[in-house]
């Protein structure tokens, strides 16, 4: 419980749920109504869309056009404007319009830097694909202070301290924790409602970083975290983390309850709902994540919590990461397997690439993993530079990939510990003439994935889904 008489709650909202003027007054009004009964930090993701528009902007300014990012400007101007026309007073207009106008003002700046030395670097992409939460939280803000509710929008480079991975910036807790809570103090003191930029962060002298796409899920259990929060909610578009992704499985239906080891899982193999950190900051301290429905508020969503021991055993839910590759690395005669092992996933800690499943045959040297397409050439770049000389003098085969790969994965609670599932898994495939290409079953106790190529991993998700009737 948190030191004040209510409890404290962080409400994040994602990108389709500040997607439009309507969607935002329907925002305001969950929040006023949580705010009845508990202390609330909101934390907003972008306009839906508005991330994509511009970093593309940056990347086709970088390669010196400079109408695209033009044209996107009055884009990012007008969809905002837009907001405040339909929802805002003109004395709350007076206060926020300027600060739009400031965002796309930084837009234009740095699009126009970017084009003339046909550049974007890391660091400043961090800045500008961020823009869009500083203009989303604004909007926000002011639109509760309409409701009638006190609120402040505040930049989370205030708050949130990272290291220096732009891009993929990891939290540095503490520094966290003291920043955060001395500048939300005075804020709390008076039952103003904070009003967060998801997805930001700032190194500790003070350069905007960014979490990693979908950040804005991770932005809210850090500062439940920091806060010692009572309870996350994560607002989305659907009505709770499912057994399989209702995109590829329209029968696919929520799961009232699930351990935070299977939400890890879930995330970190693909399913979009969570950012696959965003379990991590809360899960010592066991505060409750709910994941919720903006378009269906009555519905009580997802609870995420530590496993209770109750929980049926076996298959919850299917994931997948449609996009992967295989590559296999083979140490002929001249690389023992602890050695290769040992040299190549040492290449890849370098840039800490993650792989999504190992496979080894030990008697012949040989280890085969797969990782994101989007890391592939870096992968590649990595393990050549490492194996140089061996390669050069024929000591070792060139590397084999395998591109169009999907990563197939079953997530349950006790996965291992229960006979028959990973027969069941791969005699539905068996029977539907999928072709699996490899396996990895045991180093989790709560999942067993499987690799096929990616035009038939549609088939195979819902063979699966079908097969445990989930
Ligand atoms: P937000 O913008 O609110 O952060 P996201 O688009 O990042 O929302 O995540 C929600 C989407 O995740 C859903 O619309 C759904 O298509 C997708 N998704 C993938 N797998 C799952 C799953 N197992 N359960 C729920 N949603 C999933
Ligand atoms: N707006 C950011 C993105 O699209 C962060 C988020 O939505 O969580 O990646
Ligand atoms: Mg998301």
């Amino acid at each position: 419980m948190s030191k004040g008489e209510k409890p404290l709650t962080i409400m994040k909202f994602g990108g389709t749920s500040v997607g439009n003027a309507e969607r935002m007054q329907t925002v305001a009004g969950i929040v006023a109504a949580e705010a009845e009964r508990s202390e609330v930090v909101v934390v907003v993701s972008a306009m839906g869309g508005v991330t994509d528009m511009l970093i593309r902007a940056a990347n086709e300014a970088s390669r010196g056009d400079r109408d695209h990012w033009k044209g996107v400007r009055q884009e990012l101007a007008r969809k905002h404007r837009e907001v405040a026309d339909q929802l805002l007073s003109a004395s709350e207009q007076a206060l926020v319009l300027p600060r739009l106008a400031e965002a796309v003002e930084d837009f234009e700046n740095l699009c126009s830097g970017f084009s003339l030395v046909r550049e974007v670097t890391p660091r400043a992409m961090d800045t500008l694909s961020s823009l869009g939460e500083k203009m989303s939280a604004t909007l926000m803000a002011a639109i509760l202070r309409t409701h009638g509710k006190a609120a402040e929008a505040v930049d989370a480079t205030e708050l949130i301290v990272t290291d220096h991975n732009f891009g993929n910036a990891t939290p540095l807790m503490s520094e966290t924790q003291a920043k955060t809570r001395q500048r939300l103090a005075g804020l709390r003191r008076r039952g103003i409602i904070p009003v967060v930029t998801g997805f930001r962060g700032a190194t500790p002298d003070g350069v905007c970083t960014t979490l990693g796409r979908g950040g804005s899920d991770y932005s809210a259990t850090i500062l439940a975290a920091v806060l010692d929060a009572d309870e996350v909610q994560i607002w989305t578009d659907v009505d709770g983390v499912m057994t399989a992704d209702p995109r590829l499985v329209p029968s696919a239906h929520i799961i009232p309850e699930i351990s935070y080891r299977e939400a890890i899982e879930l995330s970190f193999f693909g399913a979009k709902v969570l950012h696959p950190k965003t379990i991590l900051p809360v899960m010592k301290k066991r505060i409750p994540v709910w994941t919720k429905n903006t378009f269906n508020p009555l519905c009580p969503g997802t609870k995420i919590g530590p496993a209770t021991g109750n929980g049926q055993p076996g298959a919850k839910a299917i994931t997948s990461v449609s996009k992967a590759a295989l590559i296999t690395v083979s140490g002929r005669d001249t690389l023992s397997f602890p050695r290769l092992a040992a040299r190549v996933f040492g290449a890849l800690s370098i840039d800490e690439i993650p792989t999504l499943m190992v496979t080894q045959s030990s008697a012949d040297n040989i280890v085969c993993f797969a990782v994101h397409d989007a890391d592939l050439q870096q992968v590649k770049a990595r393990l050549e530079k490492a194996f140089e000389l061996e390669m050069l003098h024929d000591y070792m085969a060139a590397l084999e990939v395998m591109p169009h790969v999907a990563i197939v994965v079953v997530v349950g609670e006790k996965m291992k510990g229960t006979p028959g599932l990973a027969g069941r898994t791969f005699g539905v495939l068996g029977r539907r003439g999928i072709n699996i290409i490899a396996i990895a079953q045991g180093s989790s106790e709560l999942s067993i994935s499987f690799a096929v190529k990616a035009a038939d991993m549609k088939e195979a998700v819902r063979a699966v889904h079908e097969e445990f009737q989930l």
